[in-house]
């Protein structure tokens, strides 16, 4: 029995394409870039049996086509988005079994950041590209706070212990506006100390959880009494619902 590994390769600025190995074969997560995977692939033998997209940005798929050439792979990716290198699309509720790799993986919808961004969650693991970052979200470039607030309630309903494989290193700056709304959440002052330690070494702060994503994320803590207060006080009127509070959040954490 081997044992599935999941590792980054870090790409352009501050991507990761995250890829799962499991014996001899190995599944790639947003490749925006062949090469690294492809010399990465090459140095450890490993055999490339599929490609996950989330998302149609090109620091997410511009290595997919390249791969799906050289390795054969069939690549999954949004239904809902133009993509050319995608030969299976997909969408909410699909399963895509992977039996050389030794799992399956859920397909989630979750607009936002995209019109038809999508995740994969399996093996006790969210890959969820841009959507959901530590102690952070991706900005509503297509879609509405309400899809965006949506999306997030669906991470949120998965199991505590989930590892989350976010696409970005950014922590460290959504744990410093984190700090603006919940300047008293000790939770967050704990990770912020843990990723700075972490980040100091070189090593990336992923994955998270969905746990620690519950106590330190403020997008995901809008029914919280102090994300609420601090979201009104950046709104500057009374804001009824969490929905009105994620979309006010946001909005700020875009001017800073
Ligand atoms: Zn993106």
């Amino acid at each position: 029995m081997q044992m599935i590994e999941i590792v980054p390769i870090p790409a352009f600025e501050d991507n990761y394409i995250w890829l799962i190995r499991n014996g001899t074969t190995a599944v790639a997560v947003d490749p925006g870039d062949a090469g690294p995977v492809v010399d990465y692939l090459h140095r450890q033998q490993l055999r490339l049996v599929a490609i996950l997209l989330t998302h149609h940005h090109g620091d997410h798929t511009g290595g997919a086509a390249e791969l799906q050439r050289h390795f054969d792979a069939p690549v999954y990716g949004p239904r809902r988005e133009a993509i050319s290198s995608i030969t299976h699309p997909v969408g909410e509720g699909d399963l895509i079994d992977l039996p050389s790799l030794g799992c399956t993986f859920q397909v989630l919808d979750v607009p936002g950041h995209t019109a038809g961004h999508i995740a994969y969650y399996g093996i006790n693991s969210l890959f969820c590209g841009d959507a959901l970052f530590a102690c952070g979200c991706g900005r509503l470039f297509e879609g509405t706070a309400q899809q965006m607030h949506a999306s997030l309630a669906k991470f949120s309903a998965l199991p505590d212990d989930t590892n989350v494989y976010c696409a970005h290193e950014y922590t460290l700056e959504n744990i410093h506006f984190a700090k603006a709304v919940e300047p008293g959440n000790a939770a967050l002052l704990a990770r912020e100390r843990t990723e700075r330690e972490t980040r100091s070494q070189g090593r990336p702060t992923l994955p998270s959880s969905i746990g620690l994503e519950k106590q330190t994320n403020p997008f995901l803590r809008c029914s919280e009494p102090a994300v609420m207060a601090a979201a009104t006080r950046f709104a500057g009127h009374p804001l009824a619902e969490p929905v009105e509070v994620f979309a006010a959040i946001r909005q700020w954490r875009d001017q800073v």
